[in-house]
């Protein structure tokens, strides 16, 4: 058998039934999504220090007006709805994990969104999933069948911004006046809220 009859037999050989419905039942990703950051976005912050945080208990997490129909919206438009968030303050010993799972399940339970991805890390674990870092919204997209090129992402960080735009989002929307970040790629849109952020991208999104 010649070299390229060789590898073509190599190539044949791997594409086993399971890989060839891969290829061709599922072509390529083709759902929609909303990737959301939680803290400033879902639920309100508390100051620390001048910066808004995470709230530290569940007794203090509180949905921003409008969430929940912003949400449901998306969902009768067909996109599904991850939440991405970054919870340092574990790691940093200034929260703890069992606070965070109460709330991440507070968000699961109440809105009822698709999936919810938690960066646990800081910085200096050099990490793929951190925010700006866009592995939370590959890792969903490879496990949701999710289309990058029709979703979006909505933040209130420019590491939120700069998260969608790495990953190829369509568009990331910032939510409020942001943090300052030199650099960083201007938002597709700036809105005041989730449910304004549904409003731009129901509006000019399909
Ligand atoms: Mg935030
Ligand atoms: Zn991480």
């Amino acid at each position: 058998m010649d070299a390229a009859k060789q590898i073509a037999r190599s190539v044949l050989d791997r594409w086993t039934p399971s890989v060839l419905f891969e290829l061709y039942m599922h072509p390529s990703n083709t759902r929609p999504a909303i990737f959301l950051d939680r803290d400033g976005v879902i639920n309100d912050t508390v100051f620390r220090d001048g910066k808004p945080r995470a709230p530290d208990r569940v007794e203090d997490f509180r949905f921003f007006p409008g969430v929940e129909g912003a949400i449901r919206r998306f969902h009768s438009a067909g996109y599904l709805t991850i939440v991405v968030t970054n919870q340092p303050d574990v790691a940093r010993g200034w929260q703890t994990r069992e606070n965070v799972d109460a709330m991440n399940q507070v968000v699961r339970n109440e809105l009822n969104v698709t999936d919810l991805y938690v960066c646990f890390h800081v910085e200096a674990d050099g990490c793929l999933c951190r925010k700006p870092l866009p592995g939370m919204l590959l890792d969903a997209a490879a496990k949701w069948d999710i289309d990058l090129s029709r979703s979006y992402m909505v933040g209130d960080r420019f590491g939120d911004i700069c998260a969608g735009v790495a990953a190829g989002c369509k568009g990331s929307i910032l939510v409020g006046p942001g943090d300052s970040q030199k650099d960083a790629p201007e938002p597709s849109a700036r809105v005041s809220s989730l449910a304004e952020a549904a409003d731009w991208i129901l509006a000019t999104g399909q």
